[in-house]
């Protein structure tokens, strides 16, 4: 899966975890965008653009965080790195160590992989799904956020 799409739920989900109660969010909400990564690799996806391009998406999607209220950055920042921490991992760091084909996570496996690839046909309908969920992200954030600043805009004119 593209790295702009792990990263567009990364942030969603913060948001929609800014005003849970549970104890230990910011470990919690970390190791559940690990997850979520892995759910997303297995889903059908393609990389219909480039990966420099795919990168530099990312990046920007992180200038959200200046949307996001000061208290929330720390768990933003950490639902963004943890979102795409399994890439950075096996694709980044394991591709320029002499590790050969090892790989922590279980949904970058070659077999996983290779499975997959015979599981799902590739093509339009591959790369919609990518679009989709980056769009439905970002939507979800952009409404999330404008209601907060609805509500502090209507409680500052009380
Ligand atoms: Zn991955």
């Amino acid at each position: 899966m593209m790295a702009s799409v792990h990263v567009a739920v990364g942030i969603t989900t913060a948001t929609l975890l800014e005003k849970s109660k549970k104890k230990r969010l910011l470990t919690v909400s970390f190791i559940l965008n690990v997850l979520l990564h892995g759910v997303l690799d297995l889903l059908p996806h393609s990389h219909p653009i480039n990966s420099y391009l795919d990168i530099a998406i990312a990046l920007l999607l992180f200038s959200l965080i200046f949307f996001t209220d000061k208290k929330y950055r720390k768990l933003f920042a950490l639902c963004y790195v943890g979102s795409i921490l399994p890439d950075i991992i096996d694709l980044g760091i394991f591709r320029v160590l002499p590790v050969g084909n090892f790989k922590i996570f279980p949904w970058h496996f070659k077999a996983v992989f290779d499975l997959l690839d015979r599981t799902y046909s590739s093509g339009f309908v591959n790369m919609a799904a990518n679009i989709i969920v980056i769009l439905t992200c970002i939507t979800i954030f952009l409404i999330i956020k404008l209601k907060q600043h609805h509500a502090e805009n209507s409680a500052s004119h009380n």
